[in-house]
């Protein structure tokens, strides 16, 4: 389970994030929503301490992160941005399995991993496997994006706006594929989004935050039912 405690960060006069307190459970999906410069992404940066906190803690089962060494936390945390910056002379199976080859994992057992997560996120292994980042449309880099963060395994998966650059039709199979995903492999996820349909949609819990601060958490149905 990820905590946030007291959590702060200051840059200069702006107080981009204010005590921000806040549990994240596990195996579920929360999104954070918000308007633009309401501390959203400055709040995930913190989490995988991409960003240094000004003040406040951020626990991973109960252990101060910044206690952790950078790989234990890389292993525990993965990270999901909508310019996924895939690298482009890795074919797609070999940016997929990035992690997992520098892990040492089993090759055999990756390249099925590799194959059942295209599959998984709509992407026909026997075409894609072997295309380059060039060869792909926004809408199937983003997707390789997706299972590449999975098939890192991590326990905690961090997204930033992930369906964000997508055409409405792809955002939704998507979107419909990675929930699917989501809930069978129960992943903790945390999905920064400024989308309140997406965030309803695809949230067991909402994080509504503003001016840095957590102004409502609870399911779709409270946020929907308070006014
Ligand atoms: P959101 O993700 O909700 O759009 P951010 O977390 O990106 O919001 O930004 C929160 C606030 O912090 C904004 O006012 C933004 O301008 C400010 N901010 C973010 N990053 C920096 C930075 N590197 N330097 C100065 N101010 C920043
Ligand atoms: P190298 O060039 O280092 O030998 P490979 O191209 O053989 O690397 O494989 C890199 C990674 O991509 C490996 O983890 C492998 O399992 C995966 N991979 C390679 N080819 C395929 C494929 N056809 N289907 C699925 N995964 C593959």
């Amino acid at each position: 389970m990820i905590e946030l405690q007291q959590l702060e960060k200051r840059y200069g006069e702006t107080h981009a994030v204010r005590d921000l307190n806040l549990s994240f459970p596990d195996g579920e999906l929360t999104a954070l929503l918000g308007p633009s410069g309401c501390g959203k992404t400055t709040t995930l940066r913190m989490i995988n301490r991409l960003i240094e906190p000004s003040g406040g803690r951020v626990l991973l089962n109960g252990q101060d992160t910044r206690d952790l060494r950078p790989e234990a936390l890389r292993r525990g945390i993965g990270y999901v941005i909508q310019q996924i910056g895939l690298f482009p002379h890795l074919s797609v199976a070999q940016n997929v399995a990035t992690v997992p080859d520098l892990l040492g994992r089993d090759r055999a057992q990756t390249r099925r991993r590799v194959d059942e997560l295209l599959e998984l996120t709509g992407l026909d292994p026997a075409v894609f496997r072997g295309k380059k980042p060039s060869e792909l449309s926004g809408g199937q880099a983003q997707r390789v994006g997706v299972a590449r963060a999975l098939a890192a395994d991590p326990p905690v998966l961090l997204m930033d706006e992930p369906f964000g650059a997508l055409d409405p039709l792809a955002r939704d199979t998507l979107q419909e594929a990675f929930r699917d995903i989501q809930r069978r492999l129960r992943k903790t996820v945390i999905m920064v989004t400024h989308d309140i349909d997406e965030a309803l949609r695809l949230g067991d819990r909402v994080a509504l935050m503003r001016a840095g601060q957590l102004e409502q958490f609870g399911t779709p149905d409270d946020l929907i039912h308070r006014p």
